[in-house]
């Protein structure tokens, strides 16, 4: 690894690794992780250091599977705090668990999915540890000087902006799912494991877990990593509209979403918006109908394959990134278009 020539201050020198949270999802590693282990590779070859999983969860086997998904792929050690405090994602432990370790093994860059889950334990990972944390990244590359940099959406998403921690370790970061490529799966078989344990114990946790009330709509609405999306926008005209959306998803195996206005007049619920407030999505087909392209909306949607566009308007926007246009009244050709699949 030929590795930048680094320039750190003093204090800085003990600041090694980049560590990415292994995130577990009612048993399962959400996917987001293994693209930052992706993204985590590159930037720990460019520095010439290790690339680390964190794996904070119960003694079971979901928690012993993450530690071999880490590895498989391309962590070259995972750090591991197995307690049963950590069988439930609540703040207070997972924020110990993971504060400990860093004070402990100091890494220099730390990443974790914006999810709900990590968005919430990075900010309090941050504030506890008092180092900078940059939110929902696009981009993140090394610096001549080896900082991280940090690139990100501001303004409304109408400018880009890069951020350094430059006084601080470590260097935080949370990227969206969908954002970052998957790397491919390796065979590589289970490394070095460093086992730490939780020094906290349920008294000192005020938060309880009662039960868990999953929204049915909400667990069906998996927009981020399906193949086929099909989604509709304020060109539809009204609520009644979107059925033609749902009935061609329906026809194709595809999943619906919708731009923002829709959420805001209560059309569909918040989970199926597509864009910078949104998801975003990398399918193999994005069908928009009756979407003008805003750069919000382009944001959530560019890194998918083939874009097809419907809309009346030869001018609008998303004409200029879709990769197939269609300038027609999308009321008119989705049912078309719904009932020549279904007749196949
Ligand atoms: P419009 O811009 O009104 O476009 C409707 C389109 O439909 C037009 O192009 C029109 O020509 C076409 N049309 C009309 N009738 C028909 C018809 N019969 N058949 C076919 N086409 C027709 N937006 C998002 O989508 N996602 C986000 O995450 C998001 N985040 C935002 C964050 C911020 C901070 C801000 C400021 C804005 C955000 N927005 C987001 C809003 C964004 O700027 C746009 O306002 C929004 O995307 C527009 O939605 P639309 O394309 O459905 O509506």
């Amino acid at each position: 690894r030929a590795g930048i020539k680094r320039e750190l201050p003093e204090h800085f020198r003990d600041y090694r690794h980049v560590w990415v949270f292994i995130e577990l999802e009612r048993g399962e590693v959400h996917p987001v992780s293994f693209e930052l282990l992706g993204e985590g590779r590159k930037l720990a070859d460019k520095l010439g250091i290790q690339l680390a999983g964190i794996v904070l969860g119960p003694p079971c086997e979901a928690t012993q599977h993450a530690v071999a998904e880490a590895f498989a792929y391309g962590a070259d050690l995972v750090y591991l705090v197995e307690a049963p405090l950590l069988a439930d994602y609540r703040n207070e432990p997972f924020t110990k668990a993971m504060t400990d370790l860093v004070n402990t093994h100091k890494p220099e860059i730390l990443l974790l999915g914006a999810t709900t889950l990590g968005r919430d334990l990075a900010g309090s990972v941050a504030t506890t540890l008092l180092t900078g944390l940059t939110a929902d990244c696009t981009e993140l590359d090394v610096d001549v000087d080896g900082s991280l940099a940090a690139t990100r959406p501001t303004f409304g998403g109408s400018l880009l902006c890069t951020i350094y921690t430059l006084n601080y370790r470590p260097q935080m970061a949370t990227v969206r799912p969908r954002v970052m490529a998957m790397p491919p799966r390796t065979d590589k078989p289970v490394g070095r494991v460093i086992r730490h344990k939780l020094s906290m114990t349920e008294e000192e946790i005020i938060t309880k877990v009662l039960g868990f009330n999953l929204d049915r709509q909400s667990a069906k609405a998996n927009l981020a990593y399906a193949d086929i999306v099909v989604a509709g926008g304020l060109g539809l005209g009204s609520a009644e509209n979107l059925q033609l959306v749902k009935n061609l998803a329906r026809a194709i195996g595809a999943e619906y979403g919708c731009s923002r206005p829709l959420v805001q007049k209560g059309w569909m619920p918040a989970d199926r918006q597509v864009g910078q407030t949104g998801k975003t999505i990398r399918p193999k087909l994005y069908i928009a109908a009756g979407i003008s392209g805003a750069i919000q909306h382009r944001v959530g949607v560019e890194g998918a394959d083939l874009i097809v566009a419907i809309n009346t308007d030869p001018n609008a926007p998303i004409f200029e990134f879709a990769h197939l246009g269609i300038v027609t009244d999308a009321i008119r050709f989705l049912p078309a278009l719904t009932e020549a699949f279904t007749r196949r």
